[in-house]
């Protein structure tokens, strides 16, 4: 009978020791998770940082190659290292949003808005600057002497990021509608282009952080895809949901409903 309960005692001392590796195992899995997500995102981050530093040290250095040129001379090198200073200024940015963001450090500071004046102020410029490109934007307005409650500044920073890209990834030509309407109890507002639209594949990773549909083409029109995320954190915390539709005959419809009962955080 000793050997007995020696045996049971060595073998609940095993099951013991599997159960609480297991158990451990399980409870750190998300912070694993998350930590690698960390890591991926600060390597993500740093290799952007690190071509336009680049290029701006190369142009800088081809500038002092010829010091007794004049500034006209070299106007090509100064407009490339100014966009790659843009970029930066852009991307550190977004960075610093959604560090901050993960961090619970972002506020969102909610107030009672008249949707169509508010809309009106934030498309107007972007309209005159769409007409200089050759596109035409037209704000479909459905909801007059509604009120909503949002966070108006991350809100007007939502649609920024969404006309920004239905410009982006449109060719000459192409119409961006902006639809506001109350649909099924919710503020629905919808940025609609004629561009070259998203495969479902694509659709699905879109708010992923640095996911761009071609890199080498959006890199070129200067995004870092940053600000679908940035735009999702947004939704998310205002309660809000998004859709991503093709548009016929083909584009994209980008489709956002917020609640429209007033709640307070
Ligand atoms: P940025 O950080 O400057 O916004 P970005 O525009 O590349 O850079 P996102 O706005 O997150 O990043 O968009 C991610 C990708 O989704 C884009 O690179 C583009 O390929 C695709 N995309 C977004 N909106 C549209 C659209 N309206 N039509 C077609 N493709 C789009
Ligand atoms: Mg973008």
């Amino acid at each position: 009978i000793k050997h007995f309960l020696i045996i049971l005692m060595i073998l609940f001392w095993i099951i013991a020791l599997i159960l609480s590796m297991f158990l451990s195992y399980r409870s750190a899995k998300p912070m694993i998770k998350l930590w690698g997500k960390q890591q991926k995102f600060v390597e993500n981050a740093s290799h952007e940082l690190r071509t336009p530093l680049a290029i701006i040290q190369l142009k800088l250095e081809q500038l002092l190659k010829h010091p007794n040129k004049q500034i006209i001379d070299e106007a090509e090198s100064i407009v490339d290292s100014l966009n790659e200073v843009n970029r930066l200024n852009h991307l550190t940015k977004d960075l610093l949003f959604l560090a901050r963001a993960d961090n619970g450090q972002v506020e969102i500071t909610k107030s009672c808005v008249e949707i169509t004046p508010y809309l009106l102020t934030i498309i107007k410029p972007y309209q005159e600057y769409a007409e200089l490109n050759g596109q035409h934007m037209i704000f479909n307005e459905q909801c007059k002497n509604i009120f909503v409650t949002f966070d108006k500044e991350k809100v007007h920073q939502l649609i920024v990021i969404l006309l920004d890209n239905a410009m982006k990834y449109s060719e000459k030509g192409a119409t961006i509608t902006i639809t506001s309407r109350i649909q099924e109890q919710q503020w629905c507002l919808e940025v609609a282009d004629t561009g070259e639209g998203i495969s479902d594949v694509d659709k699905k990773r879109l708010f992923d952080r640095f996911y761009r549909v071609d890199n080498a083409r959006t890199r070129s029109k200067g995004g870092y895809g940053l600000g679908l995320s940035i735009a999702k954190w947004i939704i998310n915390r205002h309660g809000a949901t998004i859709n991503i539709l093709d548009n016929q005959p083909k584009g994209t419809i980008m489709q956002i409903f917020f609640p429209l009962t007033t709640e307070n955080e």
